[in-house]
């Protein structure tokens, strides 16, 4: 544009400056968000003028200097571009080169050491830059300036396919792949973040093979199509779908509407609906290619609940001999990062899983936070860092309950630490005493400060949009601590990021057996029987299949005066529901026999309706079990039922919003927790509150479960900070 000017790169975003005529800087600012990478994210630009004895000619990328604590961002890992795609399946000096990228793609925070973010600081150090790529680097124009992972066949890393068979190298490597996906067979493959086990979702053989190498009987897995026309060839894609399959992250979405064609039954047992994602890896795209592969699953190479395997000796001693072949690569990941999975609601990306792509840029702040490490919940573990005004989440970590996601947790703590500069100060952590992450922070010997769990989960929220004021929060969850002992998650909170008051929340279920109440909510739903009076004959007569002796052990237990534990939490009861109209009496995974009872409601078109239910700040659901059981006798459809108790949730919630505004005014309500994640309940939720005239707001960027909880931590504790210190002045 004839402007001249020099731009660099700062912790709290990119600063530049330009000189020239007026009218032209005035367009260069219009063509700098209309014409910016689609890479980028701007949030704001703020122009200042400047009198300035600094005067460049021509253009300067200025290095960021590294001043000892000052940190610049570190960007996500992002899919592989059309402009490489089309350069890795046409004639191209890189053409099948699977390492393929520009400043637009490729791996980023899987690959970095420390700051800065320059080649030497990268696990792609090692490799030598040939001329040609070298030239690419260094000029300004070219789509690679800069693009710190450069390589081509001559000077980049390669893939090797290791198997019983042999070892294949270059275009082999693929071919033998793609052989042996087509015949049924399974795979480990080395992607961005992780290794993959790989294997067709048509071929129900190899899905059963994969399920029991992972140890994984039921959860469903995420399926890989090879491109748009592949994907809408089996399910017919919602608004706003496609656009995110194809944005830069890439994530898993949960698709909205169940396949019409079928993939193996064994994808997603009980469920229509799946997870899909497009390739965002050249090596994926060129595994894809054959006009005959059909769609692959795609699941972390890891068995159960331990991270994520990334090494490629350890991949090789974990499968090299159980599967059919291992794909590993000399270009080292040195941050694992799972696959995000996100749900599309009215056009808007929700988060359900944070980590490939969005991980790590951070929220911005309105405070300070200097300083606070938020070690967050204990299952959908992640933490947040404060720095200066940035809090700065990790990857999705997993279920702190097992030692080496407990293991993954430190690792991440103390790459992040190295990574942006972080020594804690302060640890927030949530009240509940058992949770590892509690133990964790409490173990540190710096100043601790506990978190309500359910306040947490709001003040996420509060911290995405930037909201201060007093907000109605709906808390709907698994269960949480509660700061009178007692176990929470229905909850009906009126707060602020200081302070929130209880106003309410749902009828308490007493969980017969503990913990293994959760994983067999057939021993909710008796509690909810007895409870509601039924008699014991009509008890066993209603549970076909738990065994007769079992059902009496549990009566007698839920008779005697054993104190059991007591919790009001939403999940529990919609896990007790689900068991009662014989959707799931066991579950294999967290959020199972909701998730078959959600998708099972009948038809989502027409107004609420509701079962009856007693109306207060307690609701009494003696009405809504009666009417239940005689829906049950009468044979009516479940889906319809599933329906109904859907729809007296949400009327729960509205009319709590009603009174909330009656008596306070307040018209902002905040819906979070895990139970959200049930699209059927956060939609007509939304559509409900939204007629009566509330601003409805649920988190986007971050998880809604407790993958969010960090984030909340980090905004209550920085708030708790201010308000001391304006105390003390
Ligand atoms: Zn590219
Ligand atoms: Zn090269
Ligand atoms: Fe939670």
């Amino acid at each position: 544009m004839g402007l001249s000017g020099w731009v660099r790169n700062q912790v709290d975003g990119v600063v530049g400056q330009v000189e020239g005529e007026k009218s032209k800087i005035d367009h260069f600012l219009a063509r700098l968000s209309s014409e910016a990478p689609s890479s980028s994210r701007i949030f704001s630009i703020i122009p200042v003028e400047v009198d300035s004895t600094d005067r460049p000619t021509g253009f300067q990328i200025r290095f960021s200097q590294d001043r000892g604590d000052q940190i610049t961002l570190v960007p996500p890992d992002l899919r592989l571009c059309d402009d490489c795609k089309n350069e890795l399946l046409g004639e191209s000096r890189r053409t099948g080169h699977p390492f393929i990228n520009c400043t637009l793609c490729g791996p980023r925070y899987s690959i970095i050491q420390q700051l800065p973010y320059d080649r030497v600081h990268t696990t792609m150090s090692k490799f030598v830059q040939c001329s040609q790529c070298q030239k690419e680097y260094i000029r300004l124009s070219d789509r690679r300036f800069h693009a710190e992972p450069n390589a081509c066949h001559e000077c980049g890393p390669h893939y090797i396919f290791k198997s019983l068979a042999g070892d294949f190298s270059g275009m082999s490597c693929v071919s033998v792949a793609v052989d042996v996906l087509k015949k049924g067979g399974v795979l480990a493959v080395k992607g961005l973040g992780g290794f993959h086990l790989v294997c067709s979702a048509l071929n129900e053989g190899a899905v059963e093979r994969l399920r029991m190498e992972k140890h994984r009987d039921q959860k469903p897995f995420a399926v890989m199509f090879r491109d748009r026309d592949q994907l809408v060839s089996y399910v017919s894609l919602a608004s706003g779908e496609l656009d995110v399959l194809m944005s830069p992250e890439a994530p898993i979405v949960l698709l909205v509407n169940p396949p019409y064609r079928s993939l193996a039954p064994n994808v997603n047992p009980g469920l229509s609906q799946i997870g899909a994602m497009l390739p965002y890896t050249p090596l994926q795209v060129l595994l894809m290619q054959d006009s005959d592969i059909p769609p692959l699953i795609m699941t972390s190479a890891n068995i159960a609940q331990e991270p994520l395997i990334i090494d490629d000796a350890l991949a090789l001693a974990q499968w090299g001999e159980r599967l059919d072949g291992v794909i590993v690569s000399d270009r080292a990941i040195h941050n694992r990062c799972d696959d995000s999975v996100v749900m599309i609601i009215d056009r808007t990306l929700h988060m359900i899983r944070r980590a490939r792509g969005y991980v790590p840029d951070p929220q911005y702040m309105n405070d300070v936070v200097e300083g606070i490490m938020a070690v967050g919940a204990e299952l959908k573990s992640t933490f947040c860092l404060g720095r200066e005004k940035l809090a700065l989440m990790s990857p999705h970590i997993g279920d702190l309950r097992s030692p080496s996601a407990l293991a993954f947790f430190e690792e991440v703590f103390d790459r992040l630490c190295q990574l942006f500069r972080f020594s804690p100060r302060l640890m927030v952590h949530d009240l509940h005493p058992d949770y590892e992450s509690t133990r964790w922070a409490l173990k540190s010997g710096l100043p601790c400060i506990g978190v309500q769990h359910h306040h947490a989960h709001i003040a996420a929220v509060m911290a995405e949009y930037d909201v201060r004021q007093k907000v109605i929060g709906i808390a709907l969850d698994g269960v949480g601590y509660g700061d009178d002992g007692t176990l929470w998650g229905g909850e009906w909170f009126e707060s602020d990021l200081l302070t929130y008051d209880r106003i309410g929340h749902l009828p308490y279920l007493t969980l017969i057996g503990g913990d293994r109440a959760v994983n067999e909510p057939w021993r909710l739903a008796l509690d909810v029987l007895i409870e509601h009076g039924v008699s014991d004959v009509d008890v066993i007569r209603l549970f076909s299949d738990v065994s007769p002796e079992k059902l009496v052990a549990v009566i007698n237990a839920r008779r005697s005066s054993v104190p059991y534990v007591k919790c009001c939490s939403a999940g529990r009861w919609f896990d007790a529901i689900s068991a009662l109209l014989g959707y799931c009496s066991v579950q294999e995974y967290e959020g199972q026999a909701p998730m078959i009872m959600e998708q099972a409601i009948d038809s989502i078109d027409g107004p609420l309706a509701p079962y009856p239910f007693g109306k207060g700040a307690i609701p009494s659901f003696y009405p809504l079990i009666a009417e239940m059981l005689i829906d049950i006798e009468a044979g009516i459809s479940r889906g319809l039922m599933s329906r109904r108790f859907h729809d007296t949730i949400i009327t729960i919630i509205h009319d709590w919003a009603v009174v909330s505004r009656e008596r306070s005014g307040i018209n902002q309500i905040v819906l979070s927790g895990g139970v959200f994640q049930n699209r059927y309940l956060l939609t007509r939720s939304i559509e409900y509150l939204k007629s009566s005239g509330f601003e409805v707001l649920c988190s986007e960027r971050f998880p809604i479960n407790d993958g969010g909880v960090s984030l909340g931590q980090l905004a209550i504790a920085a708030a708790r900070m201010k308000d001391k210190e304006s105390i003390c002045v």
